[in-house]
């Protein structure tokens, strides 16, 4: 990150978009302590730091006056809580490049911050609009961008701005480096052999994923819905389980892409499938290929478990993105809850470096209270997901541009 920032105007863009309960309680504050390195290191420098965050999407919920709900999408709270948790004051700017703003700003002395008002409470935001982008640039002198969570969006105060600063006068921050130097460690140099778990509930939302992840894993695990799709395609009847038929034909190319690519694709040999969807169906456990047809399977069963285990175990690069079943429901947590302890265990005795990349595989890890055991918790869902696709994260290419 740039540094000798002292008495210079810097916009930092967080990612703050924290949860808020309806009494306008933040009641996970993770996103907050993760720009903490950041937000430390310009106050030691004495910069005058000046952030930057949205926080759910205002524009899209409306009240029915036609304004903007301050309740749900202020960001004052947020402001507040940085402050208690920095010990620092935080002033809090009631608009976003607006007058207050550039009031609060003007009066910044050395090692203060000011958290300007919810990005996308302008319009120009999620447009990318380069002339309001312009206006903001023109209030502070450099432009840091921690925000990996938002990283992949084109948006003014992500992408758009930065093309405002030159690139001696624009870095991204401690997360986002942390975030990307992680993920080059599994995409561009990983320790073989590399195994990507994968699981969730729909194929259609990981195919980008799976294709770019052929080509360079040597091992590909998956587990959760949507591997029923996959055994559809192998002709297997999978009974009431969740299936995207009109995805069958894109699994078997994946498969055979696969093994062009000589990748090992290991779907499971037994899973556990209930009546119903809920935690108190009726349960029983069955080879994959004699899934009854009243029955779904909600978990992989113990072969299944025992055989990625070994693909696991014998890992030096681990990649996990999506549960291996309905891990919200005790009766069908098993699955996802050993495949965690065993990617955890095997970093923590074997030293396999292990990601862990986007929304609900960072929920079971920490659910399963593991996140200190394995190599890497990523902060941003979309973004990870758009790197392991192989894809240019915008936030990212208007740095280095
Ligand atoms: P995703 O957001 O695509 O990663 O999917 C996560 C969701 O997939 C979780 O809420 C899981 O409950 C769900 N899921 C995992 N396994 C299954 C399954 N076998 N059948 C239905 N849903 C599942």
């Amino acid at each position: 990150m740039i540094s000798g920032l002292s008495s210079r105007k810097v916009f930092v863009r967080v990612d703050f978009n924290v949860p808020i309960n309806k009494d306008g309680i933040i009641t996970d504050d993770t996103r907050i302590v993760k720009s903490l390195p950041t937000i430390q290191k310009l106050i030691n420098e004495k910069a005058k730091i000046i952030l930057l965050s949205h926080l759910g999407r205002p524009l899209k919920d409306l009240q029915e006056d036609g304004s903007i709900n301050l309740k749900k999408y202020s960001l004052e709270p947020v402001a507040k809580r940085l402050s208690e948790i920095i010990a620092v004051p935080v002033y809090f700017a009631k608009d976003c490049g607006g007058s207050d703003s550039i009031e609060k700003i003007s009066n910044l002395k050395d090692g203060e911050i000011v958290l300007l008002e919810n990005t996308r409470f302008k319009k120009q935001e999620e447009k990318g609009d380069p002339d309001w982008a312009k206006e903001l640039a023109g209030l502070a002198e450099y432009y840091i961008n921690d925000a990996f969570g938002a990283a992949h969006r084109e948006h003014a105060t992500t992408a758009t701005i930065a093309r405002f600063f030159d690139p001696s006068h624009k870095s991204f921050g401690i997360l986002m480096e942390a975030e990307l130097d992680n993920a080059a460690r599994v995409i561009k140099h990983p320790k073989r052999p590399l195994t990507a778990i994968v699981g969730g509930a729909k194929v259609s939302d990981k195919i980008d994923l799976l294709k770019n992840l052929t080509g360079f894993c040597n091992d590909i695990i998956i587990g959760g819905g949507m591997a029923y799709t996959f055994l559809a395609a192998r002709g297997i009847s999978i009974g009431l389980s969740i299936c995207e038929s009109d995805k069958l034909e894109l699994a078997r190319s994946i498969l055979s892409l696969a093994e062009q690519q000589h990748c090992n694709i290991h779907l499971p040999v037994d899973s556990i499938c209930a009546d119903r969807f809920a935690n108190d169906a009726n349960i029983l456990t069955t080879e994959s290929e004699h899934i009854p047809d009243q029955y779904m399977a909600l978990d992989i069963g113990t072969k299944s478990i025992e055989r990625f285990t070994d693909v696991i175990r014998n890992s030096k690069t681990i990649i996990w993105n999506g549960p291996m079943g309905v891990f919200e429901m005790p009766n069908f947590e098993k699955g996802t809850s050993v495949i965690a302890n065993v990617v955890a265990d095997t970093t923590q005795q074997k030293g396999a470096f292990s990601l862990i990349g986007g929304g609900d595989s960072v929920a079971a890890i920490n659910k399963f209270g593991l996140a200190e055991k394995v190599s890497f918790v990523s902060t941003g869902g979309g973004a990870m997901l758009e790197l392991l696709e192989g894809k240019i994260l915008p936030g990212v290419a208007a740095i280095k541009n």
